[in-house]
């Protein structure tokens, strides 16, 4: 069935074990398409570097099967993978100029010199390094050795470019300089890009999909607005973006809309997303940019303004509803006319649709 869709990389029923008791990937299924910027996202230990190896083969799985180009990936040799790599930790070779360092994955490939000084030429003009030929790595600062790792991953016309936390050891000015020009670069080239980190709004701005990982499994895979608009479970609502959660028990099921009681004793009607039966334990997650004040839905409940914070363009606001629970609220800067101030006591209410009922 693998072979029957366009997918470029199919990971099938994967799974990794290193140590022979505990899986560090478990049944990993993910189809990705040509010319995609797919990430793995998720916290560190989840076992994102494991399926990027995998992919690369530095590791073989332990069950299943990695079709590249339709292929079983451990049929082709690395070096006629045509699989670019970049890492964190640049791992350019120090002993080599820039030039060298861009050179020799072209001499691996047998290209003649003629032809590998004309691709170092184009690579080091695509990242802006041309007169850093002649340097060597330890003569260059990290944002440009990280220039140059992402040059060398292209040099040779990969059709694909894996990539694992490459601007994790840059400051975050230039990393995300960085991520705007890996961003224009696989545009540019068309290349399909794996991507792998553990910062959501990196992987949010520069990806076409994102596949969330925890405890070896992905969590959710979708677009960078599906995941934010439509977490389907509560890590997550949780892992992307600002999340407010209350804990309750479904109390009664109508169509899509759930009522919750929550560990308050409040009753709090939501969209039934992925939560269980009537009786069983669920977590509601809402927006902060969803929840309003003194205002009009039937979802309602009191709180205390608990610290007000000043963004220029909105006002984030921690709201105490009771000991246990606060609310991250965002209030755009131009409606700030109800003067909010610490210790007020205000309603917030919501829209059942923004709320979402997930599992436990
Ligand atoms: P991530 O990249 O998401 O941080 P990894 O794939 O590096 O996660 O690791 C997943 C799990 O596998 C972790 O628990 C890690 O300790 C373990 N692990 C990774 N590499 C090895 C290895 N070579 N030998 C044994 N365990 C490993
Ligand atoms: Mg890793």
């Amino acid at each position: 069935m693998s072979t029957q869709d366009d997918s470029f990389v199919v990971f099938e029923r994967v799974q990794k074990s290193y140590d022979g008791l505990s899986l560090v990937v478990k049944d990993l299924n993910l189809r990705i398409k040509k010319g995609e910027f797919l990430t793995m996202l998720g916290p560190s230990g989840s076992g994102k570097t494991t399926c990027l190896l995998m992919l690369a083969g530095f590791e073989t799985a332990t069950h299943g099967e990695i079709l590249f180009d339709g292929k079983p990936i451990n049929n082709i040799p690395p070096h006629k993978r045509g699989i670019g790599m970049v890492f964190q930790n640049y791992a350019l070779f120090p002993h080599m100029t820039v030039g060298e360092n861009l050179s020799f994955p072209l001499e691996v490939r047998k290209i003649d010199k003629k032809n590998r000084e004309e691709k170092v030429k184009t690579a080091l003009e695509m990242v802006q390094m041309s007169e850093f030929i002649n340097r060597k790595p330890a003569q260059l600062s990290g944002g440009q050795q990280q220039r140059i790792a992402l040059a060398r991953s292209l040099v040779f016309n990969p059709d694909l470019v894996l990539m694992d936390e490459p601007l994790g050891a840059l400051d975050k000015q230039l990393r995300e300089h960085m991520q705007y020009e890996i961003k224009n670069l696989h545009k540019k080239l068309g290349v399909t890009v794996v991507y792998v980190t553990h910062d959501q709004s990196e992987a949010l701005t520069m990806s076409d999909r994102v596949a969330v990982f925890n405890d070896g499994q992905i969590q959710q895979l979708s677009t960078p607005a599906g995941l934010y608009e439509k977490p389907e479970n509560a890590f997550v609502a949780q892992f992307i973006g600002e999340n407010n959660k209350l804990t309750g028990k479904v109390k009664n099921i109508n169509n899509n809309e759930v009522t919750v009681k929550t560990a308050q004793n409040l009753e709090v009607k939501a969209l039934k997303v992925n939560c269980g039966e009537v009786g069983s334990d669920t977590t509601l997650s809402i927006r902060p940019e969803r929840i309003h004040l003194n205002s009009k839905y039937k979802n309602k409940v009191n709180a205390l303004v608990k610290q007000l914070i000043y963004h220029g363009d909105h006002i984030r606001c921690l709201i105490e509803l009771d000991k246990e629970n606060e609310f991250i609220v965002k209030i755009p800067n131009s409606n700030i006319q109800n003067n909010l101030k610490i210790g007020e006591k205000i309603s917030l209410s919501w829209d059942s649709k923004d709320c979402h009922a997930l599992d436990a």
